[in-house]
């Protein structure tokens, strides 16, 4: 990892280099900051700077030996330590080298490192990672062999506040008295959880939540989103590319959906029987939660354009495309039938939770509409 690969911070980034220039490197430092503004990243651009060879104006060249075994996770004196899992086949709690294949994998997966996604890489119900007191030692052996290729040992350390006060006793200790020539980069979303006396050891360098003009550019340039909906998500992602990610997804939900509703409107206005059916296959194949999720939707949908003919577009909660399709469709949903339609979808919702046949409940639920749009 490059700095210059890492949107955003720049203050931040320009003390670590600093640091590194002027030969002051601390024993222990702290990346402290909300998640979903790339801590983890500057990190690892802060280890790979240390030890690249041929640093190039305040950046490491990405092409030496050192900076490839960064980019490849595998340098020789740069240890990991991260929250982990103790599976039900382990006789003691594991240390973080136990699952060293699935952070790789994880950290290859983006830049914007999230807990909960690295929870699902233990396949365990209701995983909730920790560092475990044995990972003191498997690292106090580590670092009592001196360095292979570099000055530096460096440990990159995620999220330290999920330690245990034993483990955390024991960090202590390797702060106070610490080996020469390495370096602790921790890295915390919620530093208020570090014990005080570690936290008071470490020097802490904030990170801030990114603008809203950088997460909208790394939308457009890594899910080739237009400008102005790079922008929209951007708005309501509060800084935080984990947020942002998951509103792309909801935004995508959405299209989809969107899409299922202007169908089975169009076709009932136009008691289109036939292509109902389809339009009824087409939904079930979605999956039984999706489905959950379109009904919750179309009854979104009903309200919102139900309120639409009272011209007041303070209370109106829909997108352009929504909106733009109320503009036409809004007068078909009136008094007579906006209850009505909300039951029939409900109903539906019920149903399908109550594992009915989808293929029957959203025909079921076509022939009802053809016969509410009429009313
Ligand atoms: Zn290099």
């Amino acid at each position: 990892m490059k700095f210059k690969e890492i949107p955003g911070n720049e203050i931040c980034k320009q003390r670590l280099i600093d640091m590194v220039d002027n030969d002051r490197i601390p024993h222990a430092l702290l990346l402290e900051g909300p998640e979903g503004i790339g801590k983890l990243a500057m990190a690892r651009a802060m280890a790979q700077y240390i030890h690249c060879t041929n640093k190039q104006s305040g950046d490491s060249c990405g092409e030496c030996a050192a900076c490839r075994q960064h980019q490849a996770l595998n340098h020789i004196d740069t240890f990991y330590v991260f929250p982990v899992v103790k599976l039900d086949k382990m006789n003691t709690p594991p240390i973080s080298d136990d699952f060293l294949a699935e952070w790789k994998e994880f950290l290859a997966d983006g830049m914007y490192a999230d807990i909960n996604k690295w929870a699902t890489f233990f396949n365990k119900k209701n995983s909730h990672p920790v560092t475990y007191v044995t990972e003191s030692a498997s690292l106090l052996h580590k670092l009592s062999f001196t360095t292979h290729t570099s000055r530096y040992k460096v440990i990159v350390w995620w999220l330290p506040e999920r330690m245990n006060e034993e483990a955390s006793n024991k960090l202590l200790k390797m702060i106070e008295e610490p080996f020469p020539d390495t370096l602790f980069i921790m890295v915390s979303n919620n530093p208020k959880a570090i014990l005080p006396t570690i936290y008071s050891r470490v020097q802490r360098i904030e990170m801030r939540r990114l603008s809203d003009a950088d997460v909208a550019g790394i939308l457009e340039s890594t899910h080739s989103i237009d400008p102005t909906d790079a922008m929209s998500i951007a708005h309501i992602s509060d800084g935080n590319m984990i947020n942002a990610y998951a509103n792309i997804q909801t935004d995508n939900d959405a299209n989809e959906f969107f899409d299922f509703f202007v169908t089975l409107m169009r076709l009932a206005y136009q008691r289109k029987i036939k292509d109902l059916r389809e339009w009824s296959s087409d939904l079930t194949a979605l999956g039984r939660e999706r489905e959950l999720s379109f009904y919750e939707y179309a009854i979104r949908l009903i309200r919102e354009n139900f309120i639409f003919n009272f011209n007041t577009p303070d209370l109106n909660y829909m997108n352009r495309k929504e909106s733009g399709f109320s503009t036409n469709f809004a007068r078909f949903i009136t008094e007579r039938n906006v209850e009505k339609l909300i039951e029939v979808f409900d109903k539906a919702r019920i149903d399908i939770a109550g594992n009915a046949n989808g293929k029957v409940v959203n025909l079921d639920v076509a022939i009802k509409v053809i016969l509410l749009l009429k009313s």
